[in-house]
């Protein structure tokens, strides 16, 4: 019967890395938690049998197993932003994509996503599932981002009752890579939403999705970051633009650089999308403070990484002619349809 037991637990591993949403995971925990299914074959030995106390401790480490296996998939399912699981052929390659236009299309700014993650896995990137329910402690705290820091009062959020807040940034990821990775080298990246307590006009919103870049080692250097954030903007474009990289200021990277990225549109040549520059600024990046970590509880001496947030409305606005970041979330059939020409 332990052996039975065992070999359930094992199927139940297997089957559930193909759940990729809820629901099917629903239907999972009944095929192994219902009155049909082996679990209630065990719960009825218990009456006939002389060893109770035996099945009663089997009937335990079953449940525990099965439960802990269910809870953890949970868990991840309901972090993520995407509902489809990374492992499914959409987000392996553009190319694969292959829906049938009755079936719908691809969100642009899935569509950027996709290309993002095509880019981070070609490099070994670790995908971080973001967090979108943060501590204090992971979004402004350790970032150097104290109570009393300016900068705190201009990302202002909703707060619950419990301290805990809606992540102003992506940032809160690299916090918490820097805090858990017990590497030395790690480098990861996640793609998610943020929220901010902002206007919603054509170029603000309460929600907005960021990639957090974050690469920790101690061989890291700004030549390392350039590199690394000069051919994402190639990768995404599909053009070989020129980037810009200004002297900024975070409070948890020094140096910081705001990067600008060639205007897709004009190649520089300055046109009504770049508002006459020939330049569109894309990205927030720079190298770990020291007091980031130290709060992180690493040795600042010893210790070397750089981090980049990206906007992606801010992309896929580059990218095609939008103008208006609301059209992103309005689910508006003729804005949409715009992009059936990505499928295939
Ligand atoms: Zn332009």
């Amino acid at each position: 019967m332990l052996n039975e037991i065992n070999q359930k637990i094992e199927d139940l591993k297997n089957e559930i890395q193909k759940v990729n949403d809820l629901e099917e995971l629903k239907q999972i925990k009944a095929k192994y938690l219902s009155k049909s299914s082996f679990y209630n074959k065990l719960k009825n030995s218990i009456k006939i049998a002389e060893n109770k106390k035996e099945i009663g401790q089997w009937i335990q480490t079953y449940t525990l197993g099965i439960n802990s296996i269910l809870n953890n998939k949970k868990e991840e399912l309901e972090n993520s932003f995407f509902l489809v699981s990374r492992d499914n052929p959409l987000f392996k390659s553009k190319k694969r994509i292959n829906i049938e236009k009755k079936k719908g299309i691809i969100h642009p700014l899935t569509l950027v996503s996709i290309q993002v993650m095509e880019f981070f896995d070609k490099l070994n990137y670790h995908y971080a599932h973001s967090i979108e329910l943060e501590e204090e402690k992971y979004n402004f705290d350790i970032l150097n981002l104290g109570v009393d820091h300016p900068a705190r009062e201009m990302q202002d959020t909703f707060y619950l009752s419990d301290g805990k807040l809606l992540r102003t940034h992506a940032t809160n990821m690299s916090a918490r890579e820097l805090v858990n990775s017990k590497d030395d080298k790690y480098r990861s990246y996640s793609i998610g939403p943020v929220f901010r307590n902002d206007d919603n006009d054509a170029t603000h919103s309460f929600q907005f999705s960021q990639i957090d870049i974050f690469n920790n080692g101690n061989n890291m250097n700004v030549s390392n970051l350039k590199w690394t954030l000069n051919e994402l903007m190639k990768f995404i474009f599909e053009k070989n633009l020129d980037t810009r990289y200004r002297p900024s200021y975070f409070p948890f990277t020094e140096p910081s650089y705001e990067v600008d990225v060639q205007c897709p549109h004009c190649q520089g040549n300055k046109c009504r999308i770049c508002s006459h520059t020939g330049w569109i600024e894309v990205l927030g990046s720079g190298m770990f403070s020291p007091i980031v970590f130290k709060n992180a509880g690493k040795n600042p001496d010893q210790s070397q990484g750089w981090a980049a947030g990206i906007g992606v409305e801010r992309i896929a606005m580059m990218k095609w002619p939008i103008t208006d970041i609301r059209d992103f979330y309005n689910n508006d059939i003729n804005f949409l349809r715009n992009f059936k020409g990505e499928e295939n």
